[in-house]
């Protein structure tokens, strides 16, 4: 078995769709990223490709390279999905946090865990929780928004 992290976070700005886990979520700020700037995708891809071992979400899709500008996460969790099986691995278990002040993430939670199937991860073996940060620090002041993740990998 190995276990790996992941931990994201993009800044809300004026004129960008929210995408998380995904979903298009109406709000009147979006986050701001060379791709779509999907903070949950994010984290689960890193939490992916560090039980792999295999570095970070930078070194495989590099925010210089054009051919990921705007690009949709769920397309790039499946790129690291599909990596993993190709490397022998099965993933067990993905538990993950979005943590926003606003809007509110768990009525969406269930659409998140479809749009991430599409990635070839089963809904079944997803966990998506919602917190806030209490009014606290960039992201209480709404400036921001971040994700964590955790992933389980078995070797086949
Ligand atoms: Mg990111």
């Amino acid at each position: 078995m190995r276990i790996g992290i992941g931990y994201d976070s993009h800044r809300l700005v004026e004129g960008r769709r929210l995408i998380i886990g995904g979903v298009d979520i109406p709000f009147e700020k979006g986050l701001l990223g060379h791709s779509d700037g999907d903070v949950l995708c994010h984290a689960i891809i890193d939490a992916i490709i560090g039980a792999m071992g295999e570095g970070d979400i930078g070194k495989h899709f590099p925010d210089t390279d054009e051919k990921w500008k705007g690009a949709s996460s769920i397309m790039l969790l499946k790129h690291i999905v599909d990596l993993a099986h190709s490397n022998g691995f099965e993933i067990q278990w993905i538990d993950s946090i979005v943590i926003t002040e606003k809007p509110k993430i768990a009525p969406h939670i269930d659409e998140m865990k479809k749009a991430i199937s599409k990635a070839g991860i089963s809904p079944s073996i997803v966990n998506i929780k919602a917190k806030t940060n209490e009014g606290m620090g960039f992201i209480g002041k709404g400036e921001g928004i971040a994700a964590q993740a955790a992933c389980l990998l078995k070797k086949t």
